[in-house]
C-alpha cells in the first residue's frame, strides 16, 4: 500500500532536496507533482486542496534555516501536513475510569471487522488485559461461529448467543442490542477489563443497519466507537467514513488491508475528511497483522 505514492512524493522532492534556493516558481512546480501524485493516489480532492495550500503557503514563507536548506524544509513540511491529515499524534484507547472499557466495531460487511476483534482482544491481552469479545453480529450467516474461530485464535474468551435461540447469558432473544447488554453484563460479572463489541455490517450503507449500530451503541455506551474500513475500496471510503460519522459517530478509525497494493489515497483521507484519528491498522488476516497507527512513522514512510 502507498508505494506509488511513496515513489512519486520521494521522486518530486529528489530535485530538490540539494537546492540552495527556492524560487516561487520552484515551490509551485513541487506542489502542482504533489498534487499529481495525491490524486493519482486517491486521495478526496477537498483534502488534497487543503494539504496543497497548506504546504504552499508553509514553503513560500520560509525562513534562511541553518540546518535545513530549502529543499529539505519543504520535504519537512510535507512530512508535517501528512502527519496533519493522518489525524496527528498517535491516539491510544481511552480506558474507562471505572467499569469495563467497552469498544464497539462498526463498518461495512467484509471490512474486517470480526478479524480486527480477535486481532485487538489479542493485543490488549498481551498488555495485561483480559478482554472479551462479544459476538453482535447475527446478521451474516457464521459470524458468530467466524468470531469464535477468531477468538480461539486469539486466546479471547467471547460471549456468543447459542445458535438458534439462547445465549449463554440465558437471553432467548438472538435479539444483537441484547446480546451485547447481555456480553456487557458477563463481563462485569468475570471481571473483563476490555469487551469488544462486533457489529453486523451491510454490503453497502443502509438505514437498517445504521439504525441497529446505533441502537446497541446507546444500549452499551461504548468508550470507544471504531469505524473499521477497508483500504482496498478506494473512493468509496470516503463516502461510507462520513455515512457512518453522521450515523454513529464513531470515534476512531481502523484502516484494514494495508496489506494489499491499492493505491489507498481515500483511506488517508478518512481522517482528515471526518475529523477523527485513525488508530490502528491491519495488515493481514493473521491475528498478529495489526498495530497501533502512529501518523508520524506512516507519513515517514511515505517519503521516506
Ligand atoms: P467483517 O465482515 O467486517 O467482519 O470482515 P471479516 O473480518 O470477516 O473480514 C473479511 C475478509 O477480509 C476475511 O476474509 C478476512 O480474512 C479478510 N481480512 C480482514 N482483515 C484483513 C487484512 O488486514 N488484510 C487482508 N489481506 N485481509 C483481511
Amino acid at each position: 500500500m502507498f508505494n506509488s505514492l511513496s515513489d512519486r512524493l520521494t521522486a518530486t522532492f529528489k530535485n530538490l532536496k540539494g537546492k540552495g534556493r527556492l524560487t516561487e516558481a520552484d515551490v509551485d512546480a513541487t506542489v502542482r507533482e504533489i498534487r499529481r501524485a495525491l490524486l493519482d493516489a486517491d486521495v478526496a480532492v477537498p483534502v488534497v486542496r487543503e494539504f496543497t495550500a497548506a504546504v504552499k503557503e508553509r514553503a513560500l514563507g520560509l525562513e534562511v534555516s541553518e540546518a535545513l536548506n530549502p529543499g529539505q524544509q519543504v520535504v519537512k513540511i510535507v512530512n508535517e501536513e501528512l502527519q496533519n491529515i493522518l489525524g496527528g499524534q498517535t491516539r491510544r484507547i481511552r480506558m474507562a475510569k471505572s467499569g469495563p472499557t467497552i469498544i464497539m466495531l462498526a463498518g461495512l460487511q467484509g471490512a474486517g471487522k470480526t478479524t480486527l476483534a480477535g486481532k485487538l482482544g489479542k493485543w490488549l491481552k498481551g498488555q495485561g488485559h483480559r478482554p472479551l469479545l462479544v459476538a453482535s453480529d447475527l446478521q451474516r450467516p457464521n459470524a458468530v461461529t467466524q468470531l469464535k474461530v477468531v477468538g480461539e485464535r486469539a486466546g479471547v474468551p467471547v460471549f456468543a448467543p447459542h445458535p438458534g435461540t439462547t445465549s449463554e447469558f440465558d437471553d432467548p432473544t438472538g435479539d444483537p442490542v441484547q446480546v451485547a447488554r447481555d456480553g456487557v453484563a458477563q463481563a462485569r460479572a468475570r471481571l473483563h477489563d476490555v469487551v469488544i463489541v462486533d457489529t453486523a455490517g451491510r454490503l453497502g450503507i443502509d438505514e437498517a443497519l445504521m439504525a441497529q449500530a446505533r441502537d446497541i451503541r446507546d444500549a452499551v455506551q461504548p468508550d470507544e466507537v471504531l469505524f473499521v474500513i477497508d483500504a482496498m475500496v478506494g473512493q468509496d471510503a470516503v463516502n461510507t467514513a462520513q455515512a457512518f460519522n453522521e450515523g454513529v459517530d464513531f470515534t476512531g478509525v481502523v484502516l484494514s488491508k494495508l496489506d494489499g497494493d491499492a493505491r489507498g489515497g481515500a483511506a488517508l483521507s478518512v481522517a482528515s475528511v471526518t475529523g477523527k484519528p485513525i488508530m490502528f491498522a491491519s495488515t493481514g488476516e493473521n491475528v498478529d497483522d495489526f498495530e497501533q497507527f502512529h501518523p508520524d512513522r506512516m507519513a515517514s514512510r511515505i517519503l521516506d
